[in-house]
């Protein structure tokens, strides 16, 4: 990996050739703004930039990547701040923050819309809901468009329409020459299948163009569980997701029940099981389906109803705190068997904190079609994730809930698929893991890596390293 300069400031001269080039606010310690803006999700990533260069534009961009490149300088690139191992900020250095950029284009007729980078899906799906449009999103409204599509990105729509990336048309990219390239399927279509799945490597994506699928009302919401019944629920919850028909999402969610009047005195502050559904079909068939699972199960609580689509994205915004310290580690699996779900049950009983959380992820359906060489994201045939999540309270000591996230991936590695994970779903920078998720297809996007950003500039990722051309 190469070495970049520490920098800590910057020369006079040189800030004041990039203020000349620069239309956003360039903030420097000290100023106003700058708190709010080195702030991203992960309350762990406390860290203090040189500069923060807050792009309004492409060529607020391109003068910032020029300036990180002339001048040796770690950078970090921010679009939504939802990295999950916080690689948006940086220590010292350049943070190119494009939150400002927020344009949303929707062009019904054709069934695509154009959306820049600062984007977050809350903001997306709310223009796209307008001509009863969507593309798959994540699971939380609050993410940002640009990490999560260049990851992948997996949500309530994607066993039915694909993954984010695989609805990606064209994107905009400035490489790390500070050069404009464009790239789809007809141009520089190498560089347009590095950006599906090879996360932020290759350069900043400046603007996204997306397909969009007809979608107005879905049957969503949750089915809620006294905790006391986890294992006998996600045991019935993974023999029914398994045989789901692919307009039907299931997330299986361990939780601490929250202290709301719309919960049981009983179930506050107590596990809960956290059945969360999306039904992206014809309502008649799925409200059927659900009355099957219903049947099966007796769920205590009942949230599921017809909703829009844009209102089920937000339901679990509030299990996602911004500016918590968090962390998360994820693994692969293929079947869910008894034995894990009493392995993943008896870790839940270890959590430590209210915070703390994990989950049974779904995938399958159009995923798993796509062909496994068509993108860089891989293991397409995986049917589940297995998420644990640890959040704690600022000044706390982080080690007990490392450690309980940590200890919880190690015991389900036995019933994982072992084949790297998403890179989006992991706190750890492991260049094994990274290897491992993209297997064969890590030396194509080395050499790809080593066309478009040959110093490695933009390495604050989970990093591919260049190959020389
Ligand atoms: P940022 O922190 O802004 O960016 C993350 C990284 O992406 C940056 O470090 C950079 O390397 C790169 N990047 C960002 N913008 C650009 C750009 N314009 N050009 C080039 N590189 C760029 N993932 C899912 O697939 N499905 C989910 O349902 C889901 N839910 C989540 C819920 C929460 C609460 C969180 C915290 C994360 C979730 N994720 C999910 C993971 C998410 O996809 C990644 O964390 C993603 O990187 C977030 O994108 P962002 O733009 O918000 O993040």
């Amino acid at each position: 990996m190469t070495i970049t300069a520490d920098h800590t400031t910057f020369p006079s001269t040189a800030l004041a050739e990039l203020r000349r080039t620069f239309d956003g606010p360039l903030l420097e310690p000290g100023v106003d703004e700058y708190d709010l803006a080195r702030n991203i999700w992960n309350g762990s990533g406390d860290r203090r930039p040189a500069l923060i260069a807050r792009c309004t534009g492409v060529e607020d961009v391109r003068a910032a990547v020029r300036f990180a490149r002339a001048h040796d300088v770690l950078t970090s690139v921010r679009g939504g701040g939802h990295s999950i191992p916080g690689h948006s900020v940086c220590e010292g250095g350049l943070m190119i923050d494009l939150s400002l950029m927020k344009g949303v284009r929707v062009d019904a007729g054709r069934a695509v819309a154009r959306a820049q980078p600062g984007v977050k899906w809350g903001e997306f799906d709310r223009e796209t809901a307008r001509a009863d449009l969507a593309t798959p999103g994540g699971y939380v409204s609050s993410t940002g468009i640009a990490g999560l599509t260049l990851g992948g990105g997996i949500g309530w729509l994607s066993r039915l329409h694909g993954l984010t990336c695989d609805n990606l048309l064209a994107a905009d990219v400035v490489n790390a020459d500070g050069e404009f390239v464009r790239a789809s399927a007809e141009e520089n279509a190498e560089l347009f299948w590095g950006l599906r799945g090879g996360g932020g490597n290759f350069g900043i994506v400046t603007s996204f163009e997306y397909r969009l699928h007809p979608l107005s009302a879905v049957l969503g919401g949750a089915l809620v569980y006294d905790g006391r019944r986890t294992e006998e629920i996600l045991a019935q919850f993974a023999e029914f997701a398994l045989a789901a028909p692919d307009e039907l999402t299931m997330l299986g969610l361990l939780i601490t029940g929250p202290r709301v009047n719309s919960y049981p005195e009983h179930m506050r502050g107590m596990p809960v099981v956290f059945i969360g559904v999306c039904y992206a079909g014809d309502p008649v068939t799925g409200a059927a389906l659900l009355d099957g699972f219903r049947a099966q199960t007796r769920p205590d609580l009942d949230f599921v109803r017809e909703m829009s689509y844009a209102k089920l994205q937000r339901m679990l915004d509030n299990d996602a705190t911004w500016g918590v310290p968090w962390y998360e580690k994820a693994t692969y699996a293929q079947e869910i068997t008894p034995a894990a779900i009493a392995t993943f049950s008896e870790h839940w009983t270890h959590r430590v904190s209210e915070r703390d959380q994990m989950y049974m992820q779904q995938m399958g359906g159009q995923i798993s079609r796509v062909p496994e060489d068509a993108t860089p994201f891989g293991n397409r045939g995986t049917q589940f994730v297995y998420m644990i999540m640890s959040g704690w309270k600022r000044g706390q000591d982080p080690a007990p809930h490392v450690q309980w996230a940590r200890s919880g991936w190690a015991a389900m590695q036995p019933y994982g698929s072992g084949q790297g994970v998403y890179v989006n779903f992991d706190s750890e920078d492991d260049p094994t893991r990274v290897r491992a998720t993209y297997g064969p297809k890590y030396e194509r996007l080395g050499r790809l890596k080593g066309q478009y950003d040959p110093t490695n500039l933009f390495r604050l990722n989970q990093n591919i390293e260049p190959i020389p051309n």
